[in-house]
């Protein structure tokens, strides 16, 4: 088969590798019908996380091929949606709805690896979600999305417990930060104020339900918070970038008793300042989506054309032109690629 493989930081090649194969009886081999990159992809492409000819992408949407004798819930040509993070699904973790911490969790980029024509998915029962049918070819973008990037911004939003009468904002204007606005849109948030410096995102945002955007960073950012919520700061802030800086800002713009959900992947030395966490009072939650939670309700709100996260995409290629996708993300002449197949 082919697919995504990056040789050293900036170095991604499009290669032929053997075709995955049933190794557990739990698993299912699938042939992906699309597949995308992601914004934590880039952190190896820049060279701030290790790579050595790492094999890439973890977000998927495709059709059963074959499954290990043990799998009962998905069979062979089911078309299917399935989390970035493997789960059981059984576990009380998982139970709990936190399958991105479930005791048989693994990172599906670790396992296989989705930039590419096929992938071996552990935990198949657990991990995948059949849609009722096959979809239409409109649909591909949107359920891609949920495979990682709408999952992740609804459980930022549900983290930062959005709802209704509620002001939020959203800091980073990513796709995850994107999608969060979305989110908040469907859980009733009053208000949703965008964080984002560039028109073209703000134009998404607001397509996807955001009310304000604050051009503003840092402490100008947060000034500007303030102002716009009376004094008190926001009830719910979304945090999807994962530095030092964002979170700090995203902390300073909630109100005391307000609650962060934070979702931008964190890298080794980002730190905050116990002192300031301490007499904040807001409450923190995040970490990796449990994107499994969610996947059966967001894939019906997308059958029912109910929301079109798909939308975040705006630039397809085939995965033959990974590498291009990739140099488009990283010098943001695209928000997030879609690679078909
Ligand atoms: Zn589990």
């Amino acid at each position: 088969m082919r697919a995504v493989v990056m040789h050293s930081p900036g170095d991604v090649r499009v290669e032929d590798r053997p075709d995955p194969t049933i190794v557990d009886p739990t698993d299912a081999v699938i042939r992906l019908t699309a597949t995308c990159i992601c914004g934590s992809d880039l952190w190896p492409y820049r060279g701030v996380e290790p790579v050595d000819h790492t094999n890439m992408g973890h977000e998927y949407v495709g059709v059963v091929e074959q499954v290990g004798e043990d799998v009962r819930t998905v069979a062979v040509g089911d078309f299917v949606v399935g989390s970035f993070v493997t789960s059981d699904n059984t576990c009380e973790i998982c139970q709990a709805g936190y399958q991105s911490k479930c005791v048989h969790a693994e990172f599906v980029s670790v396992a296989s690896g989705t930039q590419a024509q096929l992938a071996r998915i552990p935990h198949a029962d657990g991990t995948l979600v059949a849609t009722p049918g096959q979809p239409d070819a409109d649909l591909i973008p949107s359920l891609l999305a949920a495979s990682d990037v709408l999952g992740t911004g609804w459980f930022a939003a549900v983290a930062a417990e959005v709802g209704p009468g509620k002001t939020v904002v959203v800091v980073g204007d990513g796709a995850v930060g994107l999608m969060g606005v979305l989110a908040a849109r469907e859980l009733g948030a009053e208000r949703i104020i965008a964080m984002s410096r560039h028109a073209d995102r703000q134009a998404l945002a607001r397509e996807f339900g955001a009310t304000d955007i604050v051009e503003e960073r840092g402490a100008a950012g947060v000034a500007r918070i303030t102002e716009l919520t009376g004094g008190l700061g926001a009830h719910s802030v979304i945090e999807a970038v994962g530095t030092e800086e964002s979170m700090l800002q995203a902390i300073r713009s909630t109100r005391g008793g307000g609650h962060v959900g934070f979702v931008g992947v964190a890298h080794e030395g980002v730190s905050l300042p116990l002192d300031e966490l301490f007499f904040a009072e807001v409450h923190l939650h995040g970490g990796p989506a449990p994107v499994r939670r969610f996947l059966p309700e967001l894939i019906r709100m997308i059958w029912e054309r109910r929301i079109d996260p798909g939308k975040v995409f705006d630039l397809t290629l085939p995965l033959e032109d990974a590498a291009e996708g990739y140099r488009a993300m990283d010098e943001r002449r695209a928000i997030k690629v879609l690679l078909t197949l």
